[in-house]
């Protein structure tokens, strides 16, 4: 099979790696440089979109930002998949949230705004603090602001107005009601054709300043793994679903808030390398060339810490049993996602001693909050 992923960065990379050893191909249509290039070596290999539509079996995407002519070409190839529906759902807020509330799915109370008249509505109808949020574009707390009280909206407007001056046509804001969750968490899961569904174990997240810092698997509480897969049942089957999906979630006092939604592999999905049975980029793969889906269930407890704007860590790290470094060969720039390392125990106290020492390796600068967070957990 030949699968071809809409976006070059680490998660086609990471496809590519898990497709290997089945015999799948993988390579990367660039949505900016409009070419299609081998993900790991960069290989390029002279071919626009419709090129590289014809010589592969499949196309998925790695990112739901992507053009709309992009996404209407691969959708009338008949072999898109998730395809256009999900990417577009994923990739713009308005239509996120009209999804969950389609299917009645608990999310976060939220209000569109066009104008600076709408915000205060805003403010009275849902309240305050609120989290203002970009309909399209937005990744890594990009294109967000946060309004706590009413002497700020003026300012905040201004900034907004600003934002939306330099972005997308057909752009407009969500407010989101700010939730006091007591952690985040996410769940990763995999549906196939015939609509068979596959649920990794939930996953405790860390976010720092809106990026992914620190996840943990598995995530522990009752009740909560089956509202999860609920959600994801719900989501999943009304998009007709085919490949890995990934939820985030707030928990509030026990009870699962959906965040946002993520049609592809997704960063709280990197412990599946090592702490799953078969990890989230080999049953992307398996999903989408119809293949037997792999078994999601939980080998070891796992945590994954993303390494931001460096491009190496002490190489004492790797004496740690269990741990696994994964770089993804990017030009180092600050706040940048260059790797990540997983490590996992044959159980969670093992788990969480290792990742206390790999922590005592990390410099303290390069990841805030990440020795807190590890001490707050469970
Ligand atoms: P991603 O890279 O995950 O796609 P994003 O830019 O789409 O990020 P969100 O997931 O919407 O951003 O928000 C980033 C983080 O900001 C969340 O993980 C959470 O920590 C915080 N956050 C977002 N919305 C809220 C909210 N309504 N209440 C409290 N915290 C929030
Ligand atoms: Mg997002
Ligand atoms: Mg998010």
């Amino acid at each position: 099979m030949k699968v071809m992923v809409l976006g070059a960065g680490q998660l086609a990379q990471m496809m590519a790696l898990a497709g290997a050893p089945l015999g799948i191909s993988v390579v990367a249509y660039d949505v900016r440089t409009h070419s299609v290039v081998h993900p790991v070596t960069g290989q390029d290999y002279q071919q626009d979109l419709a090129a590289g539509i014809n010589a592969n079996d499949v196309i998925t995407a790695e990112f739901e930002h992507i053009p709309h002519d992009i996404l209407d070409q691969c959708q009338a190839s008949g072999k898109f998949l998730p395809g256009d529906r999900a990417i577009r759902v994923g990739g713009d807020r308005r239509l996120e949230k009209q999804l969950l509330d389609g299917v009645n799915v608990p999310n976060a109370r939220y209000q569109f705004l066009a104008t600076k008249a709408d915000l205060t509505a805003a403010t009275q109808s849902i309240g305050l603090p609120l989290v203002l949020k970009s309909a399209l574009d937005g990744y890594d707390g990009k294109g967000q602001w946060r309004l706590k009280s009413e002497t700020e909206i003026d300012a905040v407007w201004a900034e907004i107005e600003e934002f939306l001056a330099h972005s997308s046509d057909n752009q407009s804001i969500v407010a989101e009601q700010w939730i006091p969750f007591n952690r985040e968490v996410s769940v990763i899961g995999v549906r196939n054709k015939d609509g068979n569904i596959a649920v990794y174990p939930l996953t405790q997240n860390h976010h720092e300043a809106g990026v992914l810092s620190l996840s943990v698997a598995p995530a522990t509480g009752e009740n909560l793994q089956q509202q999860a897969v609920s959600a994801f049942e719900k989501i999943a089957n009304e998009l007709d679903y085919v490949g890995v999906l990934a939820i985030e979630f707030f928990d509030v006092d026990g009870q699962l808030l959906v965040n946002e939604i993520a049609p592809r592999v997704h960063n709280s999905g990197h412990w599946t390398q090592q702490g799953a049975d078969c990890c989230q980029f080999e049953n992307h793969l398996r999903a989408v060339c119809n293949l037997p889906l792999g078994s999601t269930e939980l080998v070891r407890p796992t945590a994954m810490v993303n390494v931001l704007g460096i491009d190496s860590v002490h190489q004492k790290a790797m004496e740690i049993a269990g741990s696994h470094q994964h770089w993804y060969g990017k030009e180092q720039r600050a706040g940048r996602k260059m790797g990540h390392i997983n490590v996992a125990g044959k159980d969670q106290t093992q788990m969480l001693a290792q990742l206390n020492a790999l922590l005592t390796m990390l410099p303290e600068a390069e990841f805030p909050g990440l020795s807190t967070a590890i001490a707050k957990l469970p």
